[in-house]
């Protein structure tokens, strides 16, 4: 989303009136909030590009944009407000590339039911705010009751709330009684979801009105999920055919596609139906994997909630059929996704926030590495091939002239313990600073 020169100004205002409510530190931090340059400089910066980190970064950010990234000792600039991180590592802001914002966990029983479109906007608010303040200044929000996640994401491009800048799918595609689907009330509520839609001419229909009311991107479901009652994650559900159609227009239609994936036969359907991102992938098989590897098909692997659901599974009040289904997910997915890293197949982070309380998405580093992952890798899935992912290269993923000057910052070596990402202590994003517990302080104007 493109933001306009006035919008962006009264982001700024409004992001600067909001971050005073945030921590201490950021009132200090806000001193720069005033000027349209500030001089970023760190111990390390981790480059995506190379894998490596480099010594002693100087980043110019002028107005939204990073202007300059030179190493070492750099000239002052002129009317420039200074932020010495001193030996901290600085970072692009990571990318969550499947989350949640407008749910909160627990969810997937009765009481879901209860819950209106509009307060899943508000929620989504909260959750936006914490998304940001864990690191994530990106994020691809798939699947949403309603288009909550399209009222979010403009009212974070317009300065009313804070939160990271997002591409959203609204309500996610899928079949008649399916994991997209409803299944909780008996037929004479004639309920299904917003995004149900059945054979070629009602997939296509549906595809051209997710755009319309505001999708960056379709989401679909090929297979049956945990969380949805009554349907079976083994098997497929949307037809080869029919996710032909749906992929070839959203294509056609400048919409990259996502799809959640349980079962081996609806990753492989949807690999060869052109698919840009399989969600999840629990039974990813040889012949998949090889298969993704052709296509160059990105694997999300959402592998965070599987560690986060075995140690607090009991406290969730989740309904018995998700407790079943995970019984048998959890490991298969760990053990396939092991087996995928292994193998090659190309990463971006994708965290499933929503289902586990949204704010611990750095969480999804460790739990990639503890899967085979390097940290590397891991930091390379949550910046560089998210954005690649969501064809926003060009906008974010890196720390480079030109980009949005979205960056974050953890003091230590990530590279040497991956579980620093889990707290990150200084947030940029779009040039303005919502955290920072490092600089404070230390903040002064350059000559
Ligand atoms: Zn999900």
């Amino acid at each position: 989303m493109a933001i306009s020169p006035r919008r962006s100004r009264w982001f700024r205002r409004i992001a600067l009136l909001a971050m005073c409510f945030c921590c201490g530190p950021c009132l200090l931090a806000g001193a720069a909030h005033g000027a349209s340059v500030i001089v970023v400089k760190a111990g390390r910066l981790f480059d995506p590009a190379s894998g490596g980190m480099r010594e002693r970064p100087v980043v110019v950010v002028r107005g939204n944009k990073i202007d300059s990234v030179s190493y070492g000792s750099a000239p002052p600039v002129s009317g420039a407000k200074l932020i010495d991180l001193g030996d901290a590592t600085l970072l692009p802001g990571f990318i969550d590339a499947h989350t949640h914002l407008t749910m909160n966990a627990g969810g997937g029983g009765y009481e879901s039911l209860g819950s209106s479109t509009p307060r899943a906007a508000l929620i989504g608010a909260k959750n936006a705010r914490l998304t940001l303040l864990a690191g994530f200044t990106t994020v691809r929000n798939l699947g949403a009751q309603g288009y909550a996640d399209v009222a979010l994401r403009d009212a974070i491009n317009d300065g009313d709330v804070i939160g990271p800048r997002m591409q959203v799918s609204g309500p996610p595609l899928g079949i008649t009684g399916g994991h997209c689907d409803n299944n909780l009330l008996p037929f004479e509520f004639h309920y299904s979801a917003d995004g149900v839609a059945d054979g070629p001419e009602a997939i296509m229909h549906r595809v051209r009105e997710v755009i319309k009311y505001g999708a960056d991107v379709v989401k679909f479901c090929a297979s049956g999920g945990v969380f949805s009652k009554d349907d079976n994650p083994l098997l497929e559900q949307y037809s080869p055919q029919e996710m032909t159609v749906l992929i070839a227009e959203a294509h056609r239609l400048g919409r990259k596609v996502a799809t959640h994936a349980h079962s081996a036969i609806s990753i492989k359907d949807a690999v060869r139906a052109g698919v840009d991102s399989i969600e999840h992938g629990i039974f990813l098989d040889q012949e998949g994997i090889e298969l993704m590897k052709e296509h160059h098909t990105f694997l999300v692997p959402t592998s965070y909630p599987l560690f986060w659901f075995e140690e607090h599974e009991s406290q969730m009040n989740l309904p018995p059929w998700v407790i079943e289904k995970a019984a048998i997910i959890i490991p298969a997915a760990k053990k396939n996704m092991a087996n995928a890293f292994r193998n090659g197949v190309r990463v971006a982070l994708g965290t499933d926030a929503g289902v586990y309380p949204h704010g611990l998405n750095g969480g999804e580093f460790w739990s990639m590495v503890t899967l085979g992952l390097t940290p590397v890798q891991a930091l390379q899935a949550g910046t560089s091939n998210a954005a690649e992912l969501m064809g926003w290269s060009n906008r974010v993923g890196t720390v480079r002239p030109g980009l949005f000057a979205d960056m974050v910052a953890v003091k230590g070596d990530p590279l040497a313990d991956v579980r620093l990402l889990q707290h990150v202590q200084f947030v940029m994003k779009n040039g303005v600073i919502y955290k920072d517990e490092i600089s404070a302080g230390h903040a002064e104007a350059q000559q």
